[in-house]
């Protein structure tokens, strides 16, 4: 089959043909539709350190999909050859003590698809049945293939109660452009976003955030001034990674406030703690999605009304596959996706 497939230990990656999966008793066989790319996925094209501790080679990669099942192991139940679904990309080991206790994100022997093991931008992938997610028909192919950082953000957005709040949300990348329109969906008040490319604050503000700032123009002390937001935000979702948002976020945290980290600092990154312990912040890192708890309120989102159709700004055939990494490294974009049937 073909697959786009990390070859060789440097940058790039090339479709070429892989051998088929073999379907285990307990696994699916998903026949891919389309995949979308992921900013772990420019990470692994760019072939940072990260990514040159992290991922075997050869091995293909992607975890953002929808496709058809087209074989089932003889132990799976509850699927049938026909389904469309997506996946959750990490595989839990099912025998820890919060896989058992139902908490599988919190799993400690989580092995991630397209990462850890071979990938979903394939002509085929076989996960777990456990792993996969049925997509209801009123979901479109474009939509169910961002499941997995759509569930980034709604596994964070929803981590606090945001009825009424005014939440911060630090980073507009894709993750955070969908957390700001989850954040107006479920009734927060103020959904301000920071970021330093404008396209993507843009795209926030088309997506419900009721402000955007550049913080390389403008201070967000002012914006908050500007809104008579004189105590500061109920609810922070850090979702750039970069300190200097997060030490911005506390500062800018109202006392008893809450924030969730889902960026990705680099270790070892120094705060202010007299901001946590002064103010008694409460901080959640959030990893994943909840399974399947995230799964099921992506759906009822979608279904009562929130739509994230402005996140999905390119398509491009998978043979045309440079420029659509082009065009995500280039930063002017949503998400990206790749349709593998055509
Ligand atoms: P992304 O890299 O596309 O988005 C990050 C955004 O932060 C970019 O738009 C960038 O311009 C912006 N940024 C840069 N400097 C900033 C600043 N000073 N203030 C505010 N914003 C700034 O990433 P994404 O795919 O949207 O993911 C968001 C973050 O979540 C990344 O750090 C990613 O590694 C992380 N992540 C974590 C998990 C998890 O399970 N914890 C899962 C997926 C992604
Ligand atoms: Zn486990």
């Amino acid at each position: 089959m073909k697959a786009l497939v990390k070859q060789e230990r440097g940058p790039g990656l090339v479709l070429a043909d892989v051998a088929t999966p073999e379907i285990g008793h307990n696994d699916v066989m998903i026949r891919i539709t389309r995949t979308a790319i992921c900013g772990t996925d420019i990470h692994i094209w760019k072939w940072d350190d990260w990514a040159q501790r992290t991922i075997p080679v050869p091995m293909h990669v992607g975890h953002e999909y929808v496709g058809e099942i087209v074989g089932l192991g003889q132990e799976v139940r509850g699927f049938q050859i026909g389904d469309r679904v997506s996946g959750e990309g990490h595989i839990t080991c099912g025998f820890c003590r919060n896989c058992r206790a139902g908490r599988r994100h919190l799993c400690r022997n989580t092995i991630g698809v397209g990462v850890n093991r071979e990938g979903a931008f394939a002509e085929y992938l076989v996960i777990p049945a456990f792993n996969a997610f049925k997509i209801p028909p009123d979901i479109s192919d474009d939509l169910a293939a961002i499941f997995d950082p759509f569930g980034n953000a709604t596994h964070t957005a929803l981590s606090f109660n945001l009825v009424g709040e005014d939440v911060l949300i630090t980073g507009a990348g894709p993750i955070g452009i969908m957390a700001a329109a989850i954040a107006k969906h479920v009734g927060a008040r103020n959904v301000v976003i920071t970021d330093v490319n404008d396209y993507r604050l843009d795209l926030a503000s088309k997506m419900g955030a009721t402000r955007t700032v550049n913080v390389a123009r403008e201070a967000l002390s002012e914006v908050m001034t500007d809104l008579h937001m004189t105590e500061g935000f109920d609810v922070g979702l850090e979702m750039s990674g970069v300190p200097s948002a997060f030490t911005g976020m506390l500062a800018a945290m109202n006392h008893g406030g809450k924030i969730a980290l889902l960026g990705i600092p680099p270790s070892q990154t120094a705060i202010d703690w007299t901001q946590v312990i002064f103010k008694g912040l409460e901080i959640k890192g959030i990893y994943g999605r909840e399974m399947f708890e995230t799964w099921y309120k992506m759906v009822s989102m979608l279904q009562s009304g929130l739509d994230l159709s402005p996140m999905l700004t390119h398509r491009f055939p998978i043979s045309e596959y440079r420029q659509a990494f082009e065009t995500m490294l280039s930063g002017e974009s949503g998400k990206i996706i790749l349709d593998w049937t055509v």
